[in-house]
């Protein structure tokens, strides 16, 4: 085993790595950038090394400069985590020509799976099923269609460099086959360089099951498989381990096909073959094909050690070290049902806006494993992934850990910035989710419910401003003391952009009337605390004029000046704003140029993905100030219409 290794990344993978490290007794060197200079996977680390900058490409991404720090702290090998340099095989060989371990497969193995034209062809030589289609040289478009249509539609065009949902696109009729084409090549030459595509049959009911494979270089086992249906924009939001339906056949012919792909490719480490299944019909041994292997640690692969008992960490540092795999695949069973869900910083019903800002409370329950990068009072950037933590649960049943999913995610307390947790939530009580129903389109039909905001509950409101005021600590308050006395308080807080005057009564000893718009709550004080009509007190979390609520949904009531609040009615609709920093990816309008409400204008590309501005009413373009390929602020101002007066 190795006495010290780098781990070349940063959040939440480099805080799980170094986790497996500490129990091993591996002395763990961090590296970060400047923004990152605080971080917790640098104080988790025995050493750190400054990189230097903040976006990735001045820090994360420079090999160079990760092999010297390797090399200057006595590090014998290098985990990448996922995502930066993880799957980047000249790094893996500037690795090793420095005389170090990478903790990882070979550069050949990864470039073999690299590109998802060659990978096809790879696993259909190896007698993996492949998804029906065309994944041919020829990029004349004139040929590729006439390939579309031998398939037959829908298709999905596919970037052949492609990778976290990007450079693919749907065509359902022939017609629109040329516009889809077109806008999935200029996607992919926009973020991989390379706008070579493929075109697959489109699957109708697509269930994504994945298998976790682990291979010594020469043999491969499979550590079963993972459901990652529950998707949005062809990004997973909640994983789970066993697939719900899979039958015995099914799961032997997944697991044997994703053993024949890492042993065709001399696989060493931890890899996971990712196939789409038709689900319209139940789930059969011949319903599965190949779609890509990611050549890395995956994101959820919690799930699988908890259904298997495995630490794959741990197995990804024995396997580099030079040991035999741990087990055979006799050895390797199920236990029980585990779910994964990715909280991340973004504003859902805005679209799955990425958010940034500072986590001012931060708390997990003690009943899931949380794999965090990040502690109260910390900031999410705009530079990486806004992913916060994944909350993992394990039961022995379906049922059971969907559940502990449920319970987890209501205790789960984040304030200071937006969430997608109430969204989380609702994803685990959808009714055909629970049943084990899932397909890809899930999310985007469902939507709608998923994100009614169940009106604010006026008990949480009421709680959030007696916190707010103090009243809750007041001693008077318990012992009905004079000086509130039938005296009336007036508040106005805001809660969710919605002004709310409050008014509250004392009533006697431990007795409060809260009127929350037109409704009363009544607080009491008794032997287990504060009720708000009978119900037990939430958790609150205050800091400056906001009180976060955690309850069934959470809560975040702001005291605000009535003054101001009559001062700053209705925003401007003439200015689109960059919601946060981003680049400026194309800008689809000139001056002078007449645009309806819903029109797209520009597109901002941040956090790993695009935004769509769209114009918020009908009006003429006054000004343009935004080029393309501008780096630009949140709150920078792109596009000016001319003012509805003018
Ligand atoms: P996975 O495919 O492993 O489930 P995702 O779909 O969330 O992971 O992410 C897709 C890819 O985006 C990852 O494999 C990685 O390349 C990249 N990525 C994810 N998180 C980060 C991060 N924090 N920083 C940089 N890149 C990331
Ligand atoms: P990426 O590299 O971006 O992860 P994938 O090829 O893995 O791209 O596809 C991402 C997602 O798109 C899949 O998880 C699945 O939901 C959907 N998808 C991919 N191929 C098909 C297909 N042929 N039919 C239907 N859905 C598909
Ligand atoms: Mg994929």
């Amino acid at each position: 085993m190795f006495d010290t290794i780098l781990i070349a990344n940063r959040g939440e993978i480099a805080c799980r790595v170094i986790d497996t490290c500490r129990r091993l007794g591996v002395r763990t060197v961090a590296v970060h950038s400047d923004v990152d200079a605080q971080a917790r996977h640098v104080e988790m680390a025995d050493e750190a090394i400054s990189l230097g900058g903040a976006s990735p490409a001045e820090s994360y991404l420079r090999g160079d400069a990760i092999i010297a720090a390797a090399q200057a702290t006595g590090a014998q090998a290098i985990h990448p985590g996922y995502g930066f340099l993880s799957e980047n095989p000249d790094f893996v060989e500037a690795v090793e020509a420095a005389g170090l371990v990478f903790i990882g497969p070979s550069a050949s193995a990864i470039r073999a799976m690299g590109l998802k034209d060659a990978a096809k062809a790879l696993m259909a030589e190896a007698g993996v099923p492949v998804v029906p289609g065309y994944h041919g040289e020829d990029q004349d478009p004139g040929h590729l269609e006439v390939e579309a249509a031998e398939i037959g539609y829908p298709v999905l065009i596919k970037a052949v460099a492609g990778g976290g949902g990007k450079g693919m696109r749907l065509v359902e009729r022939p017609g629109d086959f040329v516009s889809g084409l077109e806008s999935a090549k200029a996607e992919a030459r926009g973020a991989f360089g390379n706008d070579a595509v493929l075109i697959e049959k489109y699957i109708t009911s697509p269930r994504h099951i994945e298998v976790q494979v682990f291979g010594d270089g020469t043999q491969a086992v499979h550590l079963f498989e993972r459901d990652c249906s529950l998707q949005r924009r062809h990004q997973k939001v909640i994983e789970e381990a066993p697939a719900p339906g899979m039958t015995r056949e099914m799961r032997d012919a997944m697991g044997q096909a994703a053993v024949r792909a890492a042993e065709a490719i001399g696989y060493k480490g931890a890899g996971t073959v990712e196939f789409i299944v038709d689900g319209s019909d139940g789930l059969r041994a011949d319903g599965f094909w190949f779609m890509e292997m990611n050549t890395r640690l995956q994101v959820e692969h919690p799930v699988t050690e908890l259904i298997t008992g495995v630490d794959l960490v741990e197995w990804q540092l024995r396997v580099a070290a030079g040991e035999p795999l741990p087990c055979a695949q006799e050895d390797l069973t199920i236990s029980g049902h585990s779910f994964e869900a990715r909280l991340y910083a973004e504003d859902v019903p805005a679209g799955f806006l990425p958010a940034t800002g500072r986590l001012a409370h931060l708390a997990f329950p003690e009943s899931a494993r949380a794999d965090t990068g990040v502690r109260s009072g910390d900031v999410i950037s705009p530079h990486y992934d806004p992913m916060i933590a994944k909350v993992i649960v394990h039961g022995p049943s379906r049922a059971v850990a969907l559940r502990k999913l449920r319970r987890a995610l209501a205790e789960t307390h984040v304030a200071g910035t937006v969430t997608n947790l109430s969204f989380l939530g609702a994803l685990a009580r959808h009714e055909g989710f629970s049943a084990g129903d899932v397909d890809t389109g899930l999310i985007g039909r469902e939507l709608e419910s998923l994100i009614a905001v169940s009106r604010t509950s006026p008990i949480l409101i009421a709680q959030g401003v007696l916190t707010l005021v103090g009243l809750d600590k007041m001693p008077c308050a318990l012992d009905g003391f004079a000086l509130w006395q039938s005296l009336a308080q007036h508040v106005t807080v805001s809660v969710e952009n919605d002004v709310v005057p409050c008014r509250l009564v004392t009533r006697g000893p431990g007795a409060i009337d809260v009127t929350v718009k037109e409704t009363i709550v009544e607080a009491r004080h008794g032997a287990n605390g504060w009720r708000y009509d009978g119900q037990p007190a939430s958790a609150v979390f205050v800091e400056d004029d906001a009180a976060t609520v955690f309850g069934d949904q959470t809560c975040v009531v702001r005291r605000v000046d009535p003054l101001d609040v009559e001062a700053g009615a209705g925003g401007s609709s003439d200015l689109i704003e960059a919601p946060m920093p981003g680049l400026v990816r194309q800008v689809f309008v000139a001056a002078g140029q007449h645009v309806t409400k819903g029109d797209r204008l520009a597109i901002l590309e941040a956090m790993k993905m695009e935004h769509s501005l769209l114009a918020a009413r009908d009006g003429e373009v006054a000004e343009v100030m935004a080029e393309n390929g501008a780096q630009v602020e949140a709150g920078a101002v792109l596009i000016r219409l001319q003012s509805e007066e003018a």
